[in-house]
């Protein structure tokens, strides 16, 4: 089996803490590391304690929900909470941040934002990051890394796709599913 590269561990970290998310507009998961060392991680919800939005619905005003700490500020108060340095850190998260996420991880020194999805990418934070000379990479998480029976997948797939050809399925037909399974069991990257 291949072996993981960090940026993927790092980024697949993130991808599971974004499935604990209780908000339901968007689940964002963020993993703060310093010398490939996971240091903290958080995800989008309410404050310890409150109610979810999963259960309330979301509070929304002026079109964003105020009920929520947002995945990067959660981890980067676990960090303060705990008393841990994130000076030179770097943080994985699932989404291009916010523009108050931003500003808080330029201010608490993290260095290198590596992000998967592009989300309301801000012009200013782009600014804010380059004028701070915060490195900022997208990495998307290729789930085939982390899928342990990938192989398996694949060669039943191929397997299939012979005995609908022996059974006489039309090419069109045989060339729908193939497609379908690329999209579902094949490496993305
Ligand atoms: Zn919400
Ligand atoms: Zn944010």
């Amino acid at each position: 089996m291949e072996r993981i590269s960090w940026d993927q561990y790092f980024m697949a970290q993130s991808h599971l803490l974004a499935l604990r998310s209780t908000c339901t507009r968007l689940a964002v998961g963020a993993t703060i590391v310093r010398d490939k060392r996971i240091i903290a991680g958080g995800y989008n919800g309410s404050i310890a304690g409150g109610v979810h939005c999963t259960d309330e619905g979301c509070y929304i005003v002026d079109n964003h929900c105020i009920r929520t700490i947002h995945a990067e500020m959660n981890a980067i108060l676990q960090c303060a909470k705990f008393g841990v340095p994130t000076e030179g850190a770097e943080i994985y998260v699932t989404h291009f941040p916010c523009m108050q996420c931003s500003k808080s991880i330029i201010q608490a020194g993290i260095q290198t934002i590596y992000y998967a999805k592009d989300y309301k990418n801000h012009p200013y934070a782009i600014e804010l990051f380059e004028q701070a000379s915060v490195r900022v990479e997208q990495v998307e998480l290729n789930e085939m890394m982390i899928d342990l029976h990938h192989q398996e997948k694949l060669s039943f797939v191929a397997d299939m796709m012979k005995r609908l050809s022996e059974a006489g399925l039309e090419e069109a037909e045989m060339e729908k599913i193939q497609k379908q399974a690329n999209q579902l069991f094949a490496s993305h990257m």
